[in-house]
């Protein structure tokens, strides 16, 4: 039996798809509420059939798992949060939050092209979109059939991203596109993008509009599929615009708006991040306490070491505080309360406790550990990627500190 934070909405909960809220309260729940249950499960046994026995070959041969998102899309999980109408699953973000961990635990990539897809680029149309760019950008994005991306980082700023140098100039009746956008996961799958441009130089990061642009498009054009230490069967690579037209219409949110609708979709995407560091540090701890019961050493089970009890004491310990963290800001922002503070806690304890899981996995493990005949190793490199992307480590303290220093103001 395990416990979980919850908000308590006038002592109701609506179970049949979201959790109404109208006041928080938190208080121990013994399990989650059914729903949540039901797809918790039924996302743990399709990464248990579908990802983990595939992982390690889509590691190995950088390959995007096409049919395994196609069936995650006919599952519902490729657009959690988006409502029914528009072709989505209509839950909520603990939902979400719940899928991204399952899918990772069996297959780290395929849970960043899942998470990438619902909060990088599905959110900020459903947030800031018209309803006309809802059913032309999301709807055809909900199936797993087309993917899209998010396309913030430069290769001259990343976590500083309103030193955003790519511009959008209006020529007419369109918006032409100059600079190069890097790192971009999905870039090399991906069916279209949210970009961010500066229309505004002067106006430093309030001058910074947000688009969507079709991919392929002329003047967009991908660098190369970049070689990374892990998550390898996710693209990631610059997008390059060299005089990249697109209709006026294409613009999201207001003129001027785009960096805060970047660092709002950062805000609920690193719950996304969260939810994926979770799954390898889950996956790790579930390796090596495996391990622990088969491996024989001095005549017994290692597991019967106390050096061995603890670190999965650990471990454990180190999941568990960050699955609480992660659920309370998804449970906030399902209850549109503010989540910033906790989503940056979620994010940098659950990739911490990855970084660290997955590292007391392979001693765990011995040589075993460091072989890809077992997947820790590649766990070890999956969680490495956690504490930089969508905000380092380093910047979800800055945005921690930030929000505990307004709370404190004299
Ligand atoms: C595999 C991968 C996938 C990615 N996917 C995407 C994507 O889909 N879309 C996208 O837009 N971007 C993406 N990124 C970019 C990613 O978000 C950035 O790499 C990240 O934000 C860090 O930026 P940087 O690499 O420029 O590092 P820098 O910003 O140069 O930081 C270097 C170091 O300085 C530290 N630092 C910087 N500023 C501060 C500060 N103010 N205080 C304290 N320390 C600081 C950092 O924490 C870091 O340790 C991806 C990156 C990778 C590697």
């Amino acid at each position: 039996m395990f416990y979980y934070i919850l908000h308590l909405i006038n002592q109701t909960i609506d179970t049949s798809r979201k959790l109404t809220n109208k006041s928080i309260m938190i208080i121990m729940l013994a399990e989650l509420p059914e729903t949540h249950q039901i797809l918790r499960q039924t996302c743990r046994d399709y990464a248990d059939r579908e990802l983990a026995p595939i992982a390690a070959k889509l590691d190995k041969e950088h390959l995007y798992p096409t049919k395994q998102i196609k069936e995650l899309g006919s599952m519902g999980v490729m657009a959690m949060e988006v409502p029914e109408e528009l072709g989505g699953a209509g839950m909520d973000y603990l939902a979400y939050s719940l899928a991204v961990e399952e899918i990772s635990r069996g297959c780290a990539s395929t849970g960043v092209i899942v998470s990438v897809n619902n909060s990088l680029y599905i959110g900020p149309i459903l947030k800031f979109g018209t309803e006309e760019q809802k059913k032309q950008w999301i709807t055809p994005f909900t199936t797993g059939e087309k993917v899209g991306c998010f396309a913030l980082s430069e290769p001259g700023n990343g976590s500083d991203a309103g030193a955003a140098s790519t511009v959008a100039r209006q020529e007419g009746d369109e918006w032409v596109l100059n600079g190069t956008k890097a790192w971009i996961t999905n870039s090399w799958d991906a069916s279209a993008t949210v970009v961010f441009a500066t229309t505004d130089k002067k106006l430093k990061h309030k001058g910074i509009s947000a688009f969507l642009i079709p991919m392929p498009h002329p003047g967009l054009s991908l660098g190369k599929k970049e070689d990374k230490l892990g998550i390898k069967a996710s693209s990631t690579a610059n997008i390059i615009l060299e005089d990249c037209r697109i209709p006026l219409g294409n613009m999201l949110g207001p003129r001027g708006a785009g960096f805060k609708i970047a660092m709002q979709t950062l805000d609920s995407g690193r719950i996304g991040i969260a939810s994926q560091a979770l799954g390898i540090a889950q996956a790790s701890l579930d390796c090596a306490a495996d391990y622990a019961h088969k491996r024989i050493a001095f005549g017994a089970p290692i597991g019967k070491l106390q050096a061995i009890q603890f670190k999965l004491a650990d471990m454990a310990l180190a999941i568990e505080s960050a699955r609480l963290l992660t659920w309370k800001a998804s449970l906030l922002r399902d209850s549109k309360k503010p989540f910033s503070k906790e989503a940056a806690m979620g994010k940098l304890a659950a990739s911490e406790a990855a970084t660290f899981c997955s590292h007391q996995a392979i001693q765990i493990l011995g040589g075993m550990g460091y072989v890809t005949d077992m997947p820790a190793e590649r766990h070890y490199r999956d969680a490495r990627i956690t504490e930089i992307y969508e905000g380092t480590s380093e910047i979800q303290r800055l945005v921690i500190a930030g929000q505990l220093l307004k709370e404190y103001q004299p």
